[in-house]
């Protein structure tokens, strides 16, 4: 165990709020980032983001540049999923959080991102993250799914000590011995993170279970748990989806799963920060 400097709580009172445009993430308001795994097609992603928007979901979330543990997979669209996200994001009011998979590609997709995703491949990169301490926009960190909570509180601590101070925590399971899920999701992490930094903490149940019906139970059980936010993986069609179908829920329960986010959040006096439903057409 290392200490924590920048990252560490001083007290119980001291929360950090991340500012995105004229949004905020920590702040009493819960905030959920949906959309697909993976930008495909521009018509897959205008349905998805027309879609999440008339629910009056407020941050989308489309992978450009994909991770892909074979390199026969499904890249992604790269520069053209970037201009997708962007051209979507303005027709629908959407703040748009995608991944930036290496140091290289910081400059092509900071113009394109809101918040800049380091996914869970990357969280023990550390010349990576020492860049992304010298951006200004915030960054939505995953966990290592080999990071134990000090080593991933560490890779925050990285980026702040170069003096971005905006990094979100983002929950997103571990490796285990149990294959039953494709990660462990380690809904402990939440509260403990919590407890020892000032940093706002989200989850993703989606890589965190690799399982579309496992999604809501766990997205629950975070909420209970303390988190700030969820980000999931939704598609118009998952059977035809290129990356990640299996753990994406259907477009057209969305309205089903965000009732039951809402009803949980009430149990510990939370929203979720929604723009009024039905407001943009
Ligand atoms: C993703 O969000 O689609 C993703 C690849 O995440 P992770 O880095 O957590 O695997
Ligand atoms: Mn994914």
């Amino acid at each position: 165990m290392f200490d924590l400097k920048l990252a560490a709580r001083q007290n119980t009172n001291h929360s950090s709020v991340i500012q995105v445009g004229d949004e905020f993430i920590g702040k009493e308001e819960l905030c959920l980032i949906a959309g697909p795994c993976a930008v495909e097609t521009e018509a897959q992603l205008n349905q998805i983001a027309k879609g999440i928007s008339k629910l009056g979901v407020k941050f989308m979330r489309g992978g450009a540049y994909k991770p892909r543990t074979s390199p026969y997979a499904f890249q992604g669209l790269q520069k053209e999923g970037l201009k997708l996200l962007k051209s979507a994001a303005q027709k629908y009011n959407l703040k748009i959080v995608t991944e930036v998979l290496d140091t290289s590609l910081i400059e092509e997709v900071y113009p394109f991102a809101d918040i800049l995703q380091v996914g869970s491949r990357n969280a023990k990169n550390y010349q990576f993250l020492k860049e992304l301490g010298k951006l200004d926009k915030p960054i939505l960190l995953k966990r290592g799914m080999s990071s134990t909570v000090n080593e991933w509180l560490l890779a925050a601590e990285y980026i702040l000590l170069g003096g971005n101070q905006n990094v979100i925590l983002c929950e997103r399971g571990i490796r285990t011995f149990d294959t039953s899920t494709r990660n462990t999701m380690d809904i402990a992490a939440i509260p403990l993170a919590k407890e020892l930094s000032h940093l706002p903490v989200i989850a993703d149940p989606s890589q965190g279970t690799g399982k579309r019906s496992l999604v809501t139970p766990l997205s629950l059980a975070a909420v209970a748990a303390g988190a700030d936010g969820l980000m999931i993986e939704v598609h118009n069609e998952p059977e035809e989806a290129l990356s990640d179908g299996f753990q994406s829920i259907y477009l057209s329960k969305l309205g089903a799963y965000i009732k039951a986010i809402q009803a949980q959040a009430k149990l510990s006096n939370r929203t979720l920060n929604l723009n009024i439903p039905n407001k943009i057409s």
